[in-house]
């Protein structure tokens, strides 16, 4: 898990060169030319995109490297959507695969005095940890995304989901040389690059190896041998002959695709607001019904909730897709609130360990410096400037946000969108799918709306829907004590008072948040009631907050920090599971009785519930990974992560024990 797969590189000639393979990263000649010619020129691209005629476009790579092919696919794109933005073709998708990610500080060496360096730096902003597993990243207002597998490109091709029999519309066949990096030139990794391929999918390669062109000829490759870069004598270039048709079991996991350009989400919560942000961006009309009169109350409702990974290392594929949502989440919380940068900070996270939350298995757990580092108790006592005297986890890109303005933000600018609308106090009773793209919402006080797809985003309260019935849903209400912190007087000057010193965010049983700089309060939170949907004020629920920090932080004396008397509070109710996965996906209608998954789903019903306590950490990269699904997109997660996020999922396992 941890970084253990490092680049080991050298620079010759102010180059990169790998001492792993023994072999350079790129022409000493120039890199960026070089590339232009294999990849660019001979897939003919950009000129392929002016007669696209789909949405997006998805160029795939093997070998990551320096992301040089990558930011020059990012600046060309930029540069057809500038000339061309009524084109059919509006983005761009990149994958790329790589098993031994640079290092931040090689990437800031390689482009410090390069053409490419502020696009580099866009890179070096959003590079996540060297976590296995698919890293999606954002560039150029959504219009080109990254999608950056790390680990062996055949354990991540072998994961990859595939419900489109084919996604990839242009190979760049990189990597290091096929006589030095034997293992990735197979057979193997040509048979399911075929398979990931679109009908017409192209290819280029720098190579012309002998071995390399036998592999992709017997997996029903057409290559051609054309005129290489420069002084190499030869390159291969190609496209598909004949794609790999898998035969589909009538039982095979899938998805269906969202079948119309029009959806409601019942909810009004981050989770429609990030899917309605997706849905609207990618020109499908969203209504959102919510019962209240604003959106975001409720769980969303709090003033700071606290955005961290879910390190459960006795679950690897919660682990690793908690790591890859974290660093995505992250970013879109910077991206979105860039000019209210007081509605969250990077303050850091400590995971304090005490009786009732023992940290030990996490501290076992090999991961990423960037993601956490484990802290005695002089080096919790030092980072904290409190006496706590207990050893931490500490999460140092960790961060408090405040869910209300990061919902109002999003909420802003889609309003700016004629694809947009919200309907307050629409209190929604009952859907009844009628005909295929007519789903009929009635609300409570029997007024009908119909619509022709629907996604239910209404946290726990979807028990109150037919179609959900049997979704093991369970409700948990939390309440928020918000408390002042106090003001003492410092040894130095008896009349000067000194702000309380709580800078990070500690989590213990329960977590405190440094100040709001808007309110001045500070959340204490949250006491943890199941199968209670409960909302009023309860003064035994804030005396319990304040007992949990004390007990399991004995050491320090936090009246010196804050004041006992509660300010303000919110209450909500959390949409928990057992499995700790959230319920994602389509809905099948016809339980167990019929093993074919394909033809039970209810068409355009789709389940977005069970974010648990770590909603604002998961909900952004869930959002991506449903919409993308619907929408045919690559999808950024293995499908493994799809099987446990599915809503019948307890009906999934029942068919692979054959019922
Ligand atoms: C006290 C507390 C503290 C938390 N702290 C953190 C934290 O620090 N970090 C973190 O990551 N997560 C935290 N969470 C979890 C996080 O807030 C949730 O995971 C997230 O907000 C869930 O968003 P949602 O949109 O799915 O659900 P909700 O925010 O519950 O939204 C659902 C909305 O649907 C509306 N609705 C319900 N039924 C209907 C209907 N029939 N018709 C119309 N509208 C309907 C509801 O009124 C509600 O507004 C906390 C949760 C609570 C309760």
């Amino acid at each position: 898990m941890k970084d253990k797969n490092p680049a080991n590189i050298s620079f010759k000639n102010s180059k990169p060169y790998s001492k792993q393979f023994d072999d350079i990263y790129y022409s000493y000649g120039d890199g960026v030319e070089e590339s232009n010619f294999v990849f660019f020129d001979n897939n003919d691209l950009p000129n392929k995109w002016n007669s696209w005629n789909k949405s997006h476009f998805v160029i795939g790579e093997t070998g990551f490297g320096t992301g040089l092919n990558f930011l020059l696919a990012l600046k060309k794109f930029k540069e057809y959507i500038k000339q061309n933005n009524q084109k059919v073709l509006k983005k761009l998708f990149f994958i790329s695969f790589e098993k031994y990610p640079l290092s931040l500080n090689d990437l800031e060496l390689i482009y410090k005095d390069s053409d490419l360096k502020d696009l580099a730096s866009e890179l070096i902003e959003n590079y996540p940890c060297k976590t296995n597993g698919c890293h999606r990243l954002k560039f150029f207002d959504s219009k080109v995304i990254l999608d950056l597998w790390i680990g062996d490109i055949h354990d991540s091709l072998s994961s990859i989901c595939n419900f489109q029999n084919g996604f990839v519309d242009t190979w760049f066949l990189d990597g290091f040389s096929p006589n030095k990096n034997k293992d990735m030139w197979s057979k193997d990794l040509f048979k399911k690059l075929n398979s990931l391929s679109n009908q017409h999918a192209s290819f280029s390669t720098f190579t012309a190896s002998s071995f390399v062109r036998r592999n992709l000829e017997e997996c029903n490759f057409e290559i051609k041998k054309v005129k290489g870069f420069r002084n190499k004598r030869e390159m291969l270039t190609g496209k598909i002959k004949n794609k790999y048709i898998s035969e589909k079991s009538t039982n095979e996991f899938t998805w269906p695709l969202l079948e119309t350009r029009e959806v409601a989400l019942i909810g009004g919560g981050l989770s429609s607001i990030l899917l309605a942000k997706l849905l609207v961006n990618n020109g499908i009309k969203t209504t959102i019904y919510t019962e209240n009169s604003t959106l975001a109350t409720g769980a969303s409702g709090n003033s700071q909730g606290v955005v961290y990974p879910l390190i459960s290392p006795s679950n690897d594929i919660l682990t690793n897709f908690f790591i890859s949502a974290f660093s995505f989440s992250s970013n879109e919380i910077k991206r979105t609130l860039k000019n209210d940068k007081e509605s969250y900070k990077t303050c850091g996270v400590l995971q304090i360990d005490c009786p009732s939350r023992s940290t030990k298995k996490i501290e076992n757990f090999d991961c990423d410096e960037s993601i956490k580092i484990n802290l005695s108790e002089k080096q919790t006592n030092l980072t904290t400037g409190l006496d706590i005297n207990q050893k931490s986890i500490f999460y140092p890109g960790g961060l408090w946000v405040s869910p209300k303005n990061w919902i109002a933000s999003i909420l802003l600018n889609l309003k700016t969108s004629k694809l947009f609308t919200v309907k307050y106090n629409k209190k929604i009773s009952s859907i009844e799918y009628l005909n295929p793209n007519d789903i009929r919402l009635k609300s409570d006080n029997n007024t009908n709306f119909h619509h022709e797809a629907c996604i239910f985003t209404c946290g726990p309260y979807i028990k109150n829907f037919s179609q959900l019935e049997n979704i093991p849903i369970c409700p948990v209400r939390g309440q928020i004590s918000l408390i002042s912190p106090k003001y003492i007087a410092t040894k130095e000057d008896s009349y000067k008072i000194q702000y309380n010193k709580i800078n990070h965010v500690l989590c213990y049983d329960g977590y405190i948040t440094p100040p709001d700089p808007r309110s001045g309060y500070q959340s204490l939170g949250a006491s943890y009631k199941r199968n209670n949907l409960n909302t009023s004020y309860s003064e035994k629920e804030h005396s319990e907050n304040l007992n949990s920090i004390i007990q399991s932080i004995p050491n320090v004396n936090w009246d010196n920090y804050f004041e006992n008397k509660i300010k303000d509070y919110n209450v909500g109710i959390r949409a928990t599971s057992r499995d700790h996965f959230p319920f994602i996906g389509p809905l099948l209608n016809n339980l167990p009785y019929d093993k074919n998954i394909a033809s039970n789903f209810y068409p355009n019903i789709f389940l977005f519930t069970g974010l648990g306590s770590r909603g604002l950490t998961s909900g952004p990269l869930l959002a991506e990974i449903m919409v993308s699904t619907i929408l045919g997109e690559p999808i950024p997660c293995e499908l493994n992560l799809l099987k446990k996020i599915f809503p019948n999922r307890k009906w999934l396992k029942m068919i692979s024990k054959n019922l």
